[in-house]
């Protein structure tokens, strides 16, 4: 393709993409192609002479498109929302122009100066203290892919750290913590570096956040038993409920017993721009306490996927754990120590210029527009989840989180079945429409069905839709077992 050719076919795809936004509404939310429907459609060899690309692009819409499941329709209620703003679709195609591994700052001054930049204004916009800004060069932020790398690079900085303090202790006596309701991120970093952890429990009437009292009877017991704890992951915001590790209480037990509070707000953090939320998610505890922090913008934080920040409070502990340096990555400025090399803040070397999108989204919302944009997903779940609670048909499960409600059918007062049993079918008949998108999960062995809010489109409207819906299809379930 030369560049008048990408030109034109960089026009129609921008009026293409344009088009889907008009009609993304109308679409169903869930796809209706089979398993293995690709590998039908699609030659199993290469081309051997190059193709037109009209014809390439025309293949995109025909047989790409159907098979997507429209994360950005205002009727997805799935997972977490996933953000995707113009702004965000501009920053990387511009990034992917000029595509630069910006492993240091001599590959690339402007990716390294511009990262180092977007994560100060993102610390700013939620509130984090100074010590977590590049600008006081201790501590500072690193755009990952995901919260699963940042806890991971968070994971090796911290075992790096309590080796060089315990150089007698074996890596069989390592131990990470995290709890019931941790992401699999946690125990996947554990998996991988091949750290043994233990999950600690929490409760309901905690609402699901984790207790001091729990962490430290944890490490007496494990201390006693011949362990080293060293790593905790807790969280802002947990996937399955929204719940908040009681970080008032276990920041402080952490720190007298130096363990490294690593804090996953990959979905909520994004809440933190808005100050009226800062108390509840324990801001100030994580401003003096915690060593390394995670918030995935790509979630409900209107910066296009991957755009997850980690901060830390030492950067050193970073490159200490990270820094490999064979003859051919050193340079000048790097020797000098005058500049961020981020590929010693991370696990790979070369990396996507992904401040550029950060940087179009920040400036295009503003801060106002940023807050205007989670004070909408907040409002929309509150009401959504004041029906749920008036409602004859189905009740909250948990308390009501941010953007997210939990519930579950109402237990029958004559049980012919149970309400766990109730709950499930009520999710396969949400399941089976193609028109809202939902997921599940196990709240203390009872299934429940999670509505989470924020997609940049969903209007009073859709959720209103949503909750009409929700009824209907819980009245049958209840017609269907004479309930
Ligand atoms: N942590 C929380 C609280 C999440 O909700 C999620 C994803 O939904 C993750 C971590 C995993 O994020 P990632 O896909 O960026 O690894």
């Amino acid at each position: 393709m030369d560049i008048e050719q990408f030109r034109k076919a960089g026009h129609q795809a921008i009026d293409r993409i344009c088009d889907f936004n008009y009609s993304v509404e109308k679409m169903d939310v869930v796809s209706s192609v089979e398993p293995g429907y690709l590998r039908k459609a699609l030659p199993s060899e290469p081309p051997e002479q190059g193709e037109d690309f009209s014809k390439i692009a025309d293949d995109y819409q025909q047989l790409i498109v159907p098979g997507l499941t429209q994360w950005q329709h205002p009727s997805f209620f799935a997972y977490f929302p996933a953000a995707c703003t113009f702004e965000g679709v501009l920053g990387d195609l511009y990034a992917s122009s000029v595509t630069n591994p910006g492993f240091n700052w001599s590959s690339s001054p402007a990716c390294t100066e511009l990262e180092a930049i977007m994560t100060d204004w993102a610390a700013k916009l939620l509130g984090l203290d100074k010590a977590f800004l590049n600008s006081n060069e201790t501590g500072g932020g690193v755009v990952q892919t995901s919260a699963s790398d940042s806890v991971l690079t968070a994971t090796v900085a911290a075992r790096s750290l309590y080796s060089k303090l315990h150089p007698d202790v074996s890596q069989d006596k390592l131990l990470f913590y995290t709890t019931s309701q941790t992401h699999s991120v946690g125990a996947k970093a554990a998996l991988i570096l091949g750290i043994k952890v233990r999950s600690l429990e929490v409760n309901l009437s905690d609402n699901f956040g984790l207790r001091g009292e729990t962490l430290r009877n944890a490490l007496e017991e494990d201390i006693r038993a011949g362990l080293h704890p060293f790593i905790i992951v807790a969280t802002i915001g947990t996937t399955s409920s929204g719940a908040i590790d009681h970080l008032n209480e276990i920041c402080v037990v952490a720190q007298e017993y130096s363990l490294w509070m690593h804090v996953d707000a990959a979905w909520a953090g994004v809440t933190l721009s808005c100050p009226e939320n800062r108390e509840i998610c324990h801001l100030s505890f994580v401003n003096r306490y915690v060593q390394s922090f995670c918030v995935n913008f790509h979630k409900w934080g209107l910066v296009n996927f991957d755009a997850s920040i980690l901060w830390v409070r030492n950067r050193e502990y970073l490159t200490d754990a990270l820094d490999v340096t064979p003859p051919f990555l050193r340079t000048a400025q790097s020797d000098a120590g005058t500049v961020i090399d981020y590929r010693n803040w991370h696990l790979g070397l070369g990396r996507r210029f992904r401040s550029l999108k950060f940087w179009f989204v920040l400036r295009s919302y503003g801060v106002e527009g940023f807050r205007q944009h989670i004070r909408k997903g907040i409002e929309l779940n509150k009401l959504f989840s004041s029906w749920v609670s008036s409602s004859t048909l189905v009740e909250l499960a948990t308390s009501p989180s941010f953007g997210l409600t939990v519930l579950r059918m109402k237990a029958p007062k004559h049980p012919t079945a149970s309400q766990d049993f109730l709950t499930r079918k009520l999710f396969e008949c949400l399941s089976a429409r193609k028109d809202i998108m939902v997921t599940q999960t196990v709240l203390q062995g009872i299934f429940c069905i999670r509505f989470a809010f924020g997609a940049e489109r969903t209007e009073e409207r859709h959720i209103v839709a949503a909750f009409n819906l929700l009824c209907d299809e819980a009245r049958k379930v209840n017609e269907e077992f004479k309930i």
